[in-house]
């Protein structure tokens, strides 16, 4: 017992407790740091899950309902969810605040749900909530134009062209959607024949002196001579990628050196040796190799009004809704037709 308070008091005891002390704040310290940063990490993956996941149908009805976003910040926040393609949120948005918002703004709301309705597909609904909001104010041109957009998709064109006489009514020039929803009408018809069906095309193109691809993209596939006898020359730029594309059987060398851009455009392309140089570079580049590289003209195609560009062309602009608006760009791609043709020579 002497011995054990002997050794208790000894210097050495105390050093050897103050080290145990230093080491058990020490881990104590560590494991709590520890246990901090791991509770931070938990904190902040939940508040960064919150926008990941989108609210649930229930969780927007109660958000909405409590009314503390303004109506305003709603139709921002739908807004942005359509121009990201998540329709059904935005949908889910209009929907509520039409049950529960400001009866002034109903109509408006309407409209926005008939246009997310109509670019998300949902046709028969859209056309729903665009005879709603006509039934009660018949002279809103937005939702006429609308409303003939989706009888235009559902290929109704008789429902279509029945607007015509509203939107006209109120001061719209409808010459050239009536010109281009008649044009559809022929070429979805299954009581004419193809030729029928262009010499329709030309009759109305006489009368509008539009619609020159919608026309002429058609006529030459299914009639080239009748193409050539009525087609205007100095549109040519227009239907660049039609005329490229022609056989070469198809052609009327007459009309075609009576034309120097037609001459360019068949010179390169190799039918001919009518032009030694273009002012337009892919066609100059085009002349100059004389076939001998295995280069071809490709297209894109531009909305004039939008600017959007697409890889096919269009008769109406699929995000401005503007009618006879394709121009082709020009660019120098490989050929591999040309490769195609000659790997097959090659096994002959
Ligand atoms: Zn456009």
């Amino acid at each position: 017992m002497d011995t054990f308070f002997l050794e208790f008091r000894d210097p050495l005891f105390g050093i050897i407790i103050f080290f145990v002390l230093v080491f058990v704040i020490t881990f104590f310290s560590y494991w709590f740091s520890r246990l901090k940063k791991k509770e931070d990490y938990r904190h902040l993956d939940k508040f960064l899950k919150q926008f990941h996941s989108l609210p649930s149908q229930n969780e927007l009805k109660v958000l909405i309902t409590k009314g503390e976003l303004s109506e305003k910040s709603w139709l921002l926040l739908a807004n942005s969810y359509t121009q990201n393609g998540n329709y059904e949120k935005s949908i889910e948005i209009y929907s509520e605040l039409l049950k529960v918002g400001d009866k002034s703004n109903y109509r408006d709301t309407l409209f926005l749900l008939g246009k997310t309705y109509f670019r998300a597909g949902f046709l028969e609904r859209a056309k729903q909530i665009f005879l709603e909001i006509l039934k009660n104010n018949p002279r809103t041109p937005q939702a006429l134009n609308y409303l003939l957009l989706v009888y235009e998709q559902m290929k109704d064109y008789n429902a279509a062209l029945e607007l015509l006489e509203p939107l006209g009514e109120l001061k719209k020039d409808v010459t050239l959607i009536s010109a281009y929803l008649n044009s559809l009408s022929i070429l979805n018809s299954a009581r004419m024949t193809p030729d029928e069906k262009a010499y329709k095309l030309l009759e109305i193109y006489k009368s509008c002196n539009h619609l020159d691809y919608l026309v002429f993209e058609y006529v030459f596939r299914i009639n080239p001579k009748a193409a050539w006898a009525n087609f205007d020359v100095s549109k040519s730029e227009l239907l660049v990628d039609v005329l490229w594309s022609c056989d070469k059987k198809d052609l009327n060398f007459d009309i075609i050196m009576q034309n120097g851009y037609l001459r360019e455009l068949y010179t390169a392309k190799g039918y001919m040796k009518a032009a030694t140089k273009s002012s337009i570079f892919e066609l100059d580049v085009l002349i100059s190799l004389d076939s001998k590289a295995n280069a071809t003209l490709g297209f894109e195609y531009i909305c004039d009004n939008c600017k959007v560009v697409y890889p096919f062309a269009f008769n109406r602009c699929s995000s401005c809704h503007a009618i006879d608006t394709s121009r082709a760009e020009l660019s120098l791609v490989k050929d591999y037709h040309k490769d195609f043709s000659e790997e097959n020579n090659s096994f002959q």
